[in-house]
């Protein structure tokens, strides 16, 4: 399985020049089998450097089908949506899985976005692919072409996201953005569980281990949570992940010196457009 980072960053997006080698964009992941088998998990700002790989393939003469998985619907991990181009193209097959937001559905969320306050798309019914929205449960399991998948639910602030832990061609790449557990060097048995033994496990790291005092609450974790969690689990590497806007370059390559002294799991922090095979 091949893993591609297109947005690392969480928030919002940036630019500039602190910011130019881990990248600016917003969360999007791109997973793929060595048969060629797509699965996207977030649709930040980052989907739209992937939307225009996608149309130089299948994607551009509306041949392309893929599965999307979104952990929740926050700003970050649905900009991407109304600029996605693929979106555009009759033809294309795209399925939206993720679990219903609270007191809300995903499929009215996700309309709310592209209402014309928002968007000239107005509706998910104005993009020419087809486009399915599909719920499930977290902690629900999925098959999707290629790849094995499953859910949990994770504590988020005020809220919830889902993680996933997904496997082909037998590896498993557990995701667990936007996460912030009650107790850092307790995390939940959920979490550990969807990261046993995984080959890559993505993990929120929003704030360096200094900083967090002042952050605690917000729903996101410090870059010490995410080697607990690999510990107990047996992840074989730690992929640091979810980016705060206002970590610089060397800022994040602090995090990972500090990070790697405190761990024998291999950590290094995602940027975007690094490929991995794991
Ligand atoms: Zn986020
Ligand atoms: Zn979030």
């Amino acid at each position: 399985m091949k893993i591609r980072f297109w947005g690392v960053r969480g928030s919002f997006a940036m630019s500039g020049r602190d910011f130019l080698r881990y990248g600016g964009n917003t969360t999007s992941v791109e997973l793929r089998t060595d048969a060629g088998e797509r699965l996207l998990i977030d649709l930040g700002t980052g989907a739209t450097e992937l939307a225009k790989t996608l149309m130089g393939s299948e994607f551009g003469k509306g041949q392309g089908k893929l599965p999307i998985l979104l952990s929740h619907t926050h700003l970050d991990h649905i900009q991407g949506l109304p600029f996605f181009t693929p979106f555009f193209i009759k033809g294309n097959e795209i399925r939206i899985l993720g679990a219903n937001p609270a007191s809300s559905q995903l499929e009215a969320t996700l309309q709310n976005q592209l209402a014309p306050h928002y968007s000239p798309l107005n509706g998910l019914e104005n993009l020419a692919a087809g486009v399915s929205i599909e719920t499930f449960t977290p902690g629900q399991a999925l098959s999707l072409p290629g790849f094995e998948v499953q859910t949990a639910a994770l504590p988020h602030g005020n809220m919830w996201t889902t993680g996933f832990r997904i496997t082909a061609d037998g590896k498993t790449v557990t995701y667990l953005s936007d996460v912030e557990y009650p107790n850092v060097e307790d995390p939940l048995p959920t979490a550990i569980a969807l990261a046993q033994d995984a080959d890559l496990l993505i993990h929120d790291a929003m704030h360096a281990d200094h900083d967090y005092d002042q952050r605690r609450g917000w729903g996101h974790s410090p870059a010490r949570a995410g080697v607990v969690v690999a510990e107990r689990a047996g992840a074989k590497k730690l992929a640091l992940f979810h980016h705060s806007p206002d970590a610089t370059d060397d800022m994040i390559d602090e995090v990972v010196q500090r990070t790697s002294a405190r761990t024998a799991v291999p950590v290094f922090a995602a940027a975007e457009g690094s490929y991995l095979d794991v």
